[in-house]
């Protein structure tokens, strides 16, 4: 191996790899690493995870948190508020989460973690030693120890939605997070599923979900007076939505950061990639300006997308696919220290399009991913609504993911194609989807689910002028089933 392959093989951050001399291969130090920080966690207990104290998910349009996107997110009173800004994150409820997992007790809302850990062997990570990882030092793990349960720590990792303005109508979404959303259901009323209506108005409302003006002024208030403070220690940044590029506060965001360069900071974006075009222009120019001043270390745009071509469309109702990739290919060719993360939220479409998905992102790596990683993967499972989870398809449906297992072992990154090909630790989350896949069951509530599925994607038929059958075709054998149960 030149010297040359050598320097890229170990010297990309994020990226490094040890390399079996023996048989080629590569391993990321991100999987072995994540397993190491797991046995550290261990030894603190068996439920601990850092998430609990330095990572954030913060909505200030709905005035709530979470410590990261799986559990369900809870109320920022606004008396905790009055004594301390950083309750929009150490909220008194967090805290009693941390004193369980202190104590060894699983709180019960991380059950999304507690799943793939007890699932198939047991041997599967789960995102507790996944974002932990993230941010890990022995340091930090002795400070939340210190900090204890009740303590304030900042976070390290921030991600924080201003507003729920957005341009889509996606499947799995609603009117809380998207205006889009609120304007259908406002109009045509909400989707009448088999014993719920669902995205109904009334019932976001009686749970506090909806936004209001007023609320969500209150909370990006607090917001910037905490901001100061909070940016400090801060070490990843995401911005969410809605649709973040249609609100003023990321750009005043971007702004700031340009103003107080930050040597460590990593910048991010969750975005659909398809805002009118003025708007993705001065994104672009903020990301290039930002960029050339050494403002941050590194710039991470995700890219929302769950399946490929017309599929996608499909599932993100009102997105314009080929604009999006257009734009995409535009951030990877014109910006510097920028890298792009293609997160797919694994749902059923996901699956009957997954070899699509792959074949996409394979492309885009042999084309962008020269000397560095510029294209990355995630799989984060969808949860709710449970009628779009891959949970309803009978086990028989794992063997489309069986498929997909086998073109990325066929497509891994070695040596000779580093940065091309898929990743050891993103064939282990696909395998950890089929392990999901392979033990669903059949059962009265599977049945009423796969009604749901039918119930609301006809009525979206219905007001979107689209066809499921006409954009997926490969899903007519599945509704066929759905049909047949549903006249026993
Ligand atoms: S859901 Fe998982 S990653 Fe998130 S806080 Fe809980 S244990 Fe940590």
């Amino acid at each position: 191996m030149s010297e040359d392959k050598n320097k890229n093989l170990n010297n990309i951050r994020g990226d490094q790899v040890t390399v079996d001399e023996s048989t080629g291969s590569i391993t990321s130090d991100y999987l072995s690493s994540a397993k190491i920080v797991l046995k550290k966690l261990n030894n603190v207990s068996k439920c601990m995870c850092l998430a609990k104290w330095y990572y954030s998910s913060i909505n200030l349009t709905t005035g709530k948190t979470q410590s990261c996107y799986h559990p369900p997110a809870h109320d920022i009173l606004a008396n905790e508020l009055v004594t301390n800004s950083s309750a929009l994150h150490n909220t008194k409820y967090k805290k009693n989460q941390r004193a369980k997992m202190l104590k060894g007790e699983r709180p019960a809302e991380c059950q999304y973690c507690w799943n793939i850990e007890d699932a198939g062997d047991g041997e599967q990570l789960s995102d507790r030693a996944y974002r932990s990882a993230d941010f890990f030092s022995e340091d930090l793990l002795q400070e939340a120890i210190d900090f204890g349960a009740e303590g304030n720590p900042s976070p390290r990792f921030l991600e924080i939605v201003f507003s729920n303005h957005c341009n889509l109508k996606c499947s799995y979404c609603s009117p809380h997070q998207s205006t889009a959303w609120y304007e259908d259901v406002s109009k045509n009323g909400p989707y009448r599923l088999h014993d719920h209506a669902h995205n109904d108005l009334r019932g976001l409302a009686w749970l506090g979900l909806l936004p209001s003006p007023e609320k969500t002024k209150k909370y990006v208030e607090a917001f910037w007076a905490w901001w100061p403070e909070l940016y400090k220690e801060l070490k990843h940044l995401k911005i969410s939505g809605g649709e973040p590029l249609l609100d003023e506060n990321t750009y005043k965001v971007f702004d700031y950061v340009l103003q107080n360069p930050k040597k460590d900071l990593q910048l991010m974006l969750m975005s659909n990639c398809n805002p009118p075009q003025a708007l993705w222009d001065k994104f672009l120019k903020q990301i290039k300006e930002m960029a050339k001043q050494n403002s941050f270390d590194h710039f991470m745009l995700f890219y929302s997308l769950d399946a490929w071509g017309n599929k996608a469309a499909y599932v993100r109702n009102g997105l314009k696919f080929s604009e999006s990739l257009h734009n995409v290919k535009e951030f990877l060719e014109s910006t510097e220290k920028t890298s792009v993360t293609v997160t797919s939220t694994f749902n059923i479409f996901s699956v009957f399009s997954f070899k699509e998905f792959l074949e996409g992102i394979l492309e885009l790596r042999q084309k962008y991913s020269t000397d560095r990683q510029k294209i990355w993967i995630d799989f984060p499972t969808l949860g709710a609504p449970d009628w779009l989870s891959i949970k309803i398809l009978p086990k028989e449906y794992a063997a489309v993911i069986k498929e997909g297992i086998e073109f990325v072992e066929s497509n891994l990154e070695t040596q000779d194609t580093r940065f091309k090909g898929f990743k050891d630790f993103e064939l282990e989350k696909i395998k950890t989807i089929y392990s999901q896949m392979i033990s669903n069951e059949e059962s009265d509530k599977t049945k009423k689910l796969r009604k749901d599925f039918t119930k609301f994607f006809n009525e979206q038929d219905k007001r979107s002028g689209n066809n499921l059958l006409n954009v997926f075709p490969n899903m007519k054998e599945f509704i066929s089933q759905i049909e047949a149960q549903e006249k026993l």
